[in-house]
């Protein structure tokens, strides 16, 4: 079977984000750069950096397998350098095999695991605003994704499990891996975590969102974080929109640091949230406004930059609804461009933003569980990705296996299969959700 179809049959996608299925990434010809993206900037999280350095063969394997697929030039597995001894298990796997991928070791700083920062880094090409990474020629994978191409290829074994990180305010901070499905208060009750009067966090404390005891682990679910109400990196999080609207009305100073500091605009994008702010105080046309469309929604501005305690990132995030509800989308007439001169010294050095975020004291290696969370029962989305939602396969009572298909994309349809994560019978079965109860 084809590399593209072995992906999309297996469930595989992007493990972060918004869940892009992988094999709509490859194409066979024009990639000069296959870059995995090992960076993980977002404090507190291990979650990349454990399974590069606990399967830096699969990680390498699943890469070499890609770069082949689509005749890539070369190849790039990007980290920290800070972390380069604690990884040199994958440079000693590349050596050993005499591959031909490089590692690239990129700054301490944030957000250097943006796909197009590290595209920068790698590259010195610009992806363009709203643009994709293939546009300069790149493709860009995390490393769960290769881990889970790796599966898909080699072991038969669709994407059914997902790593997570559980840290912030415990006891404990772990990173284990869980079956996709497992609610969240499960987790953490497995794990002795308290949680009551606590706020959770799915993702990263910079971009992360507040989430409920009773969602669910999903195929691009970052981690766990727990934190008090009160901690400072949740405060701006559990603002209204409309609180956020109106500070943002009437306390903007004008001073643009948001946007001389603002990554997007550093690599030469025509992002200046300073200008989004006074044409919203004002009510300005949607000339600047429409520019809130290519923020990444790195949270620079909003947990580094403001002196105002202002959040440009949640205005744009409003925007964006807005506009996507208009069926407005982000245009521009620029052919090129060019990072901005001084963008090297105005980068955020990830100790700095730590300080700000109030985490330092939280900033530990988590252990390692290295046996796979049981679930008694599981609720199994079917869209965990971008494209279409999988249409269920089996009914109410159906029996299932770990690793059966239990929700399908047509051939010609963007999207991933979905699967069982446990063995049990399908006790509730709708177009949104499948819910197995495991077998005792
Ligand atoms: S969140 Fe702020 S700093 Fe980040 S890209 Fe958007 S406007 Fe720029
Ligand atoms: S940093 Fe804050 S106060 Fe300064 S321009 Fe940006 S939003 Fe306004």
């Amino acid at each position: 079977m084809e590399l593209t179809k072995i992906l999309k049959d297996k469930g595989v996608v992007g493990a972060g984000g918004a869940g892009f299925p992988t094999y709509a990434k490859l194409k066979r010809e024009g990639i000069d750069y296959y870059i995995i993206n090992g960076i993980e900037c977002e404090p507190l999280l291990w979650v990349t950096k454990e399974i590069l350095m606990r399967f830096p063969e699969k990680v390498v394997k699943g890469l070499k397998a890609l770069k082949e697929y689509t005749n890539s030039k070369e190849a790039y597995i990007g980290v920290k350098g800070k972390y380069r001894e604690i990884l040199k298990g994958i440079e000693d796997v590349i050596v050993a095999d005499g591959y031909n991928i490089k590692t690239f070791f990129a700054g301490d700083f944030y957000p250097a695991g943006d796909e197009q920062v590290l595209v920068y880094e790698i590259t010195n090409k610009v992806v363009p605003p709203g643009g994709i990474p293939l546009m300069v020629g790149s493709v860009v994978n995390n490393v769960e994704t290769v881990y889970n191409v790796y599966n898909a290829l080699f072991e038969d074994k669709p994407v059914t499990e997902k790593f997570i990180t559980i840290a912030g305010d415990v006891k404990k901070p772990v990173t284990v891996k869980v079956p996709i499905g497992i609610k969240v208060s499960s987790i953490l009750e497995k794990l002795e975590i308290e949680y009551e009067d606590k706020v959770l966090i799915d993702g990263g404390p910079v971009m992360g969102k507040i989430i409920s005891q009773d969602d669910v682990i999903t195929k691009t679910s970052g981690g766990i974080l727990v934190f008090e109400k009160s901690h400072p990196g949740v405060s701006k999080k559990i603002l209204s929109i409309e609180q956020i609207l109106r500070k943002a009305r009437t306390c903007c100073i004008q001073c643009r640091y948001c946007t001389d500091q603002c990554p997007r605009y550093l690599l030469g994008h025509d992002l200046e949230p300073h200008k989004i702010m006074i044409s919203l105080a004002f009510n300005l046309d949607d000339r600047f406004l429409k520019n809130a469309l290519i923020c990444s929604e790195c949270g620079v501005c909003e947990i580094y930059s403001c002196p105002q305690g202002l959040s440009p990132r949640r205005v744009n995030q409003h925007l964006k609804s807005v506009f996507a509800k208009k069926g407005i989308k982000y245009s521009t007439d620029k052919k090129e461009f060019f990072a901005r001169e001084n963008r090297e010294l105005r980068r955020i050095p990830t100790s700095r933003l730590k300080v700000k975020l109030g985490i330092e004291k939280y900033d530990k290696h988590p252990e390692f569980i290295d046996e796979k969370l049981k679930a008694g029962e599981v609720k199994i989305l079917t869209k965990q990705h971008i494209g279409a939602k999988a249409v269920p396969v089996i009914q109410k009572g159906d029996r299932v296996k770990e690793s059966d298909i239990v929700a399908k994309v047509d051939d010609n349809v963007l999207g991933a299969n979905i699967h069982a994560s446990i063995t049990g019978i399908a006790v509730k079965v709708t177009e949104d959700f499948i819910v197995i109860k495991g077998e005792e």
